[in-house]
């Protein structure tokens, strides 16, 4: 077992004790650059002084009061604050405490719509292979993470998953961009054809792919194509906004750059940035309508919705996103990272794709850059790339995906919005290092 147990453990990992900034320090002093957010989370970095004293002045004056007999000041703000700036009608706001929490509503309000709006036959969700929606057994189920899934898979409701859009991989050589994402686009049409589209509930999918595929960004116009297909059947768009929401990719809403409309969104990591575990589902009016003059009842709920002190520090981290400019600051250093990794590895024989948006990048780590094999899984790649980044004093978020059966690997990049030039340097030069030195050895380990 390794970090996830504690107490009874035998990890070998370090221990943090402090963080400044872009940093996490561990017992020793050593310094870490959080060139990942952990899990793209840490998007102020550590030790924000303004989230500290919301949370502070929160925990002082009330710390937690359930849901069921209190809302809070702090709740209806972070609702408002949310809720103004999404796209469409998505004005209602179901705080949870994670990402998963967040998809798990989102997948059983969906479902519920249709049994209050006289449609039950639905029961089947459609979401993409590589994907990941959290690791509770209804958003493992909808996820496409063969490996994840493995072991439950006889616990999981059927759902059916179509191809990601994936041009480094997909893409044919006399396609154009926007014709290929509306193949892939066109494959949820097929599939519903194939199932029938009035058995199907929903779609779900993230905009910005993150730890499954590795910062993959949709082509021009597939949304549009996805949304299209959605509204023909009847069938809902959930977008899990988990990883790359709350400003990861430049704007509030990773959805807001591809010109579409949900009908539920889950956000979470950025929306605490670390300091509280937190997630939300915003719901459209339809939604929220339907259920309101149906049974007037989400039967759903967790013990920590809305959680005060939670709520406190989400609204704090809107202000620094909002009132100190730091929200402004994800564009332009997503372009000064994504110059310095072509600059860097833009030769390198083993990267064969850099990616993303924003302060949302990825490597994908390739055996050969012509034939774009994958490194063979026993190189374990992910796990060795991530524990020498570590020793140099880098927190990267290497990964193993899964590309025709065999492992692929990528290493996703989720730093704090507040990393500056210097930083942008440090990041660049320790992570060559780490590939560079790993990918040779697994060379001569797997030469075929
Ligand atoms: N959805 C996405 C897209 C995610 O990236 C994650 C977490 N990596 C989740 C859902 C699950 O979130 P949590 O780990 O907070 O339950």
């Amino acid at each position: 077992m390794t970090q996830v147990f504690h107490r009874h453990c035998h990890s070998d990992l370090p221990f943090a004790t402090r963080g400044e900034g872009a940093y996490i320090y561990d017992q020793s002093g050593k310094a870490y650059l959080d060139a990942s957010g952990g899990a793209a989370v840490s998007c102020l970095g550590h030790n924000h002084a303004g989230v500290r004293a919301a949370l502070h002045a929160q925990i002082d004056q009330l710390a937690y009061a359930h849901s069921s007999f209190f809302t809070t000041e702090v709740a209806e703000n972070l609702a408002s604050r949310l809720t103004d700036k999404a796209p469409g009608s998505l004005n209602h706001v179901y705080f949870v405490s994670g990402g998963s929490e967040a998809v798990e509503s989102a997948l059983k309000l969906a479902r519920q719509y249709f049994v209050e709006t006289g449609e039950p036959q639905r029961t089947r969700f459609i979401a993409r292979r590589q994907s990941y929606h959290g690791n509770t057994l209804g958003a493992l189920a909808v996820g496409g993470n063969a490996w994840r899934r493995a072991p439950f898979s006889p616990l999981l409701m059927p759902a059916e998953h179509i191809a990601p859009c994936y041009p480094y991989r997909d893409q044919q050589p006399d396609e154009s961009l926007h014709d290929y994402g509306q193949r892939v686009a066109n494959e949820l049409e097929q599939r519903l054809l194939t199932v029938g589209p009035e058995t199907v509930i929903a779609f779900i999918a993230e905009p910005v792919v993150g730890a499954t595929a590795g910062a993959l960004a949709p082509v021009e116009g597939y949304y549009k194509r996805i949304r299209e297909i959605c509204d023909r059947y009847g069938i809902l768009l959930i977008l899990d906004e988990v990883m790359c929401g709350m400003g990861r990719t430049g704007t509030l809403f990773a959805h807001e750059q591809d010109g579409i409309e949900a009908d539920l969104v889950t956000i979470a990591k950025g929306l605490g940035a670390g300091y509280q575990p937190i997630g939300a589902m915003l719901a459209s009016d339809r939604i929220y309508d339907a259920i309101s003059e149906g049974s007037g009842f989400f039967q759903h709920g967790h013990t920590y919705m809305a959680h005060a002190t939670a709520m406190a520090g989400s609204l704090a981290v809107m202000d620094a996103f909002e009132k100190d400019g730091v929200l402004a600051r994800v564009a332009p250093m997503g372009e000064a990272l994504d110059q310095r990794l072509r600059n860097r590895f833009g030769d390198h024989p083993h990267v064969g794709d850099i990616r993303g948006r924003g302060l949302f990048q990825a490597l994908e780590l390739v055996h050969n850059r012509d034939s774009k094999k994958p490194f063979d899984s026993r190189s374990k790649l992910d796990k060795r790339i991530k524990a020498e980044a570590m020793q140099l004093g880098l927190m990267c978020y290497p990964m193993a995906g899964t590309i025709d059966g065999q492992r692929g690997h990528h290493i996703l990049l989720a730093p704090p919005f507040i990393i500056n030039e210097e930083q942008l340097d440090e990041l660049t030069d320790k992570l060559y290092q780490a590939v560079d030195k790993i990918t040779r050895e697994a060379l001569k380990e797997y030469p075929d």
